[in-house]
Formats: C-alpha cells, sequence, structure tokens
C-alpha cells in the first residue's frame, strides 16, 4: 500500500490551495450574506480561472472537459476544495451535478449526453437529484411512494419528494420512482431524468434548514410530481435498476465527500490554533496555554489525521481493489468522519467563543449546513450496521 503523493500531484494541491487561500477564501462570507445569484455571478470569473488552469471537472473525463484524476487523487483535491464552502462549485465538482454527471456520462443517450451533459460538464446547467420523500423513511430507500407508469412511448410520474438539494435554479432532475412494483424490493426503482421546468413538477418550497431556506444552488426542495410526462428514453440504466446506479454513484461519492469534510475540518482546526495562539484571557495569558484547550487541540488533531488515513486508504482499495472489496471500508469512513468533521466545528466554534456563533466566521455556516454529514449518504446508524454486518458474516453463515 502506497499513499505517497506523486511530485507533480503534491505541486498541484500545493497551488490549488494558494488558489483557494488568495480567491475563494475572501469571498465566502457571500454565501451567508447575499443571494445565489449575486454568489454565482461572484464565482462566474474564478470558474473561468479554474478552466484556464486546467483543474476544472477533475471527476469528469477529458473527452467532456474534465481532468479525470483516480479516486485518490480526486479524494486529495476535494479536500484542498471542502477548505471553503465555494470550493468545489468553482472547481466544477459540486455534489449533486458531479454524481449525476458520473450517471448520464455511463447511462445516457446521445440525445441527453447532448442536452443535458456536455453544457452540465461546461458549468452552463445545474442538476439535481430527487429521491427522499417526506412520507417514507429515506434510510431504506426501497419504499418510495413515488412513481413512475410506462403508458406508450412516456413515463407517467406521480408522488412528492423533499431534500432535492440544488432543485432551484436547476435544469434536470434525476428522479427515483418506482417502475417495477411487482419486482423484489431492490429491483423496483428506476432514475429517469426529469426536466425541471416539466408541466406538472411543482415546487413548494426551500426547505429552511436551522433557520436558513437559502435559495439556487444552496437550498433543499420540496417538489410535488402531478402527471408529469417524459419520453421513455429518459430512463437511465435498465428498468429497475435506481438502486444499483445509485450504488454506483454514492460509492466513490462518499470518498470524495469525506474529503471535503478533513478540507473543512484543516480549515477549522487552522482557525483554532490561531484563536488559541492570539487570543488573551488574562493579562499576558493565551487561551492556548490552557490544558483545556491544549486538550481539544490535540484530540482534534489526532482524530483529523486518523480519519484522513481511514479515508485516504479506502479511497486507496478502490482504485487497486474494486468498489465491491471496499464496501466496508466505505461505511466505516462515511460515519467516522462525519463524526470528526462536527467534533472539530464544534471545539473550533467552542473557541471563538460568541464570534464562534456569528455569520463573521466560517464556522457557523458549517455547523448549521454540515451537520447533515450524518444523516445523508445514509446515515451513522445504517452504516454502523452495514459494517458490523460485513464483520460478523462468516459467523452468521457458520450459524
Ligand atoms: C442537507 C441535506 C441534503 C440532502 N440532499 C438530498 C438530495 O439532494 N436528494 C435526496 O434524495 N435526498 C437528500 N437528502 C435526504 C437524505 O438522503 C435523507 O435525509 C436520509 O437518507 C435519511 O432519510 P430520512 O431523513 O427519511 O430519515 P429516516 O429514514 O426517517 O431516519 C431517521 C433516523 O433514524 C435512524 N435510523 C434509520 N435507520 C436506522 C437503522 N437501520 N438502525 C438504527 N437507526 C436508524 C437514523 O438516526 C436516522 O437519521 C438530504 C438530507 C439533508 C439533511
Amino acid at each position: 500500500m502506497d499513499f505517497s503523493i506523486r511530485p507533480e500531484l503534491q505541486a498541484k494541491l500545493a497551488a490549488m490551495r494558494e488558489f483557494i487561500n488568495a480567491e475563494l477564501i475572501p469571498i465566502e462570507h457571500s454565501l451567508s450574506q447575499k443571494t445565489w445569484e449575486e454568489v454565482a455571478a461572484e464565482a462566474a470569473p474564478l470558474r473561468e480561472k479554474v478552466k484556464a488552469k486546467r483543474w476544472w471537472a477533475p471527476n469528469l473525463p477529458p473527452e467532456i472537459g474534465g481532468t479525470e484524476a483516480s479516486v485518490l487523487e480526486l479524494g486529495l483535491i476535494s479536500e484542498q476544495c471542502g477548505r471553503t464552502p465555494l470550493g468545489h462549485y468553482v472547481f466544477g465538482c459540486q455534489a449533486p451535478d458531479a454524481g449525476n454527471a458520473e450517471l448520464l456520462f455511463k447511462h445516457g443517450s446521445d440525445e441527453i449526453k447532448q442536452q443535458y451533459l456536455l453544457p452540465m460538464a461546461r458549468g452552463e446547467i445545474r442538476s439535481c437529484f430527487s429521491m427522499t420523500e417526506p412520507e417514507f423513511a429515506g434510510s431504506n430507500p426501497v419504499r418510495l411512494g413515488t412513481t413512475a407508469v410506462l403508458e406508450g412511448d412516456e413515463y407517467v410520474i406521480d408522488g412528492r419528494k423533499w431534500f432535492t438539494s440544488s432543485y432551484d435554479g436547476s435544469a434536470f432532475i434525476i428522479l427515483m420512482a418506482v417502475t417495477e412494483p411487482d419486482a423484489a424490493p431492490h429491483a423496483r426503482a428506476s432514475m429517469i431524468l426529469v426536466p425541471s421546468d416539466a408541466p406538472g413538477v411543482e415546487f413548494v418550497r426551500n426547505v429552511s434548514v436551522m433557520g436558513h431556506a437559502g435559495g439556487g444552488y444552496a437550498s433543499h426542495a420540496e417538489l410535488r410530481y402531478t402527471n408529469v410526462r417524459v419520453p421513455a428514453s429518459n430512463l437511465l440504466g435498465p428498468p429497475g435498476g435506481g438502486f444499483m446506479l445509485a450504488q454506483e454513484r454514492l460509492g466513490p461519492g462518499r470518498i470524495h465527500h469525506c474529503m471535503r469534510w478533513l478540507g473543512i475540518c484543516d480549515r477549522a482546526f487552522e482557525m483554532m490554533l490561531e484563536r488559541a495562539g492570539t487570543r488573551e484571557v488574562a493579562e499576558g495569558k493565551l487561551l492556548g496555554s490552557k490544558q483545556l484547550v491544549q486538550a481539544m487541540i490535540a484530540e482534534s488533531r489526532a482524530e483529523i489525521d486518523a480519519a484522513r488515513l481511514l479515508v485516504l486508504h479506502a479511497a486507496w482499495s478502490i482504485d487497486n481493489e474494486g468498489f465491491k472489496d471496499a464496501r466496508a471500508k466505505v461505511s466505516a469512513i462515511k460515519f467516522h468522519a462525519a463524526n470528526v468533521l462536527q467534533n472539530v466545528v464544534d471545539r473550533a466554534i467552542q473557541l471563538h467563543g460568541a464570534l464562534g456563533m456569528t455569520d463573521d466566521t466560517v464556522l457557523s455556516y458549517w455547523y448549521r449546513e454540515e451537520r447533515a454529514a450524518r444523516i445523508y449518504d445514509g446515515p451513522d446508524e445504517v452504516h454502523k450496521v452495514s459494517l458490523a454486518r460485513q464483520l460478523l458474516k462468516p459467523w452468521f453463515d457458520k450459524g
């Protein structure tokens, strides 16, 4: 196992970090203070700079304008981008577009690729992923209420969804709906591309998350689908293949989420050090001289480093052994890294005192937006159960 980073990649990561520090971090406060349209206008020239530097869309193959990296390399890039909330958007590899582009590349018809994939790969349009429903447990998504019934050469869609992140202002939705109601539970749902403005797609609201409904890319929509008709050729993959495609989409995606979270930890930790090293709590006494504060710093460092090795190991396993063999490792990093993220951001806020609660630093944004890391893409408990079952399987098989 070799996690050493090639000197060229090391140099590229250092250059990316410098660019992010110099150009992105100074505008990150916009996310809490401006509309999404204003933020997007500010980010637009930075996206062009990223393209000019040939860093754009590291998750996509060159034939559609990306700069394709391995899972491990993409993880390391994701860590740098994670240092600011706008990082992935400016680098053209933001969720949910990143995963959706990979789906369209592998499973979209030529027409879908021309109409949706290429403009999305260029950063001209956005997309969203619509699976979770208010009435059904999202942690067990084989139970879905939304249906897509084949009538002639059209699917007719009815249902209700929420937490369709980034629907607001998107061009298309990748929808998960039941198309094969009589099949086995994991073969009932399919993925279907639905234009965001298709008749019958009703935008109910952007759901308010801890006091912020957000807007545009930075929002989570509730949607109602009533008699929505799309061509049967908008089906992605085989009928009933929705879960298979979801696993494909989420597997490597979890590495990038985890590395993004470690990028957040990296920045929050830097801020903790700066605060502890500059804030005077008594005449000539810095906050960092207090042993309870030192314990927070030491625990954070150890937790970040351990999580990072765990995630890099999982990424290396996917690159070298394939996703199937890395499944247990991916479950382990999903809940472990999400909890490290929460601990580190929480400690950073604690050391900043009242300032940590304000929107004058990025910490409050992360505290609000990233608590969800322990819930989306599989809640902690589901990944713990999945990991434990895989470890116990030989014993269960014996019994
Ligand atoms: C910020 C954010 C963004 C999101 N973006 C999207 C998106 O773009 N598209 C989309 O389709 N969905 C999205 N989601 C939804 C997300 O995928 C679901 O919230 C998640 O799958 C959990 O489903 P649920 O909310 O219905 O919780 P439930 O399934 O009702 O579970 C509630 C809780 O029960 C516990 N639990 C569940 N199963 C078990 C178990 N087996 N054992 C023990 N405890 C268990 C867990 O603690 C879980 O958090 C997003 C969610 C958030 C918060």
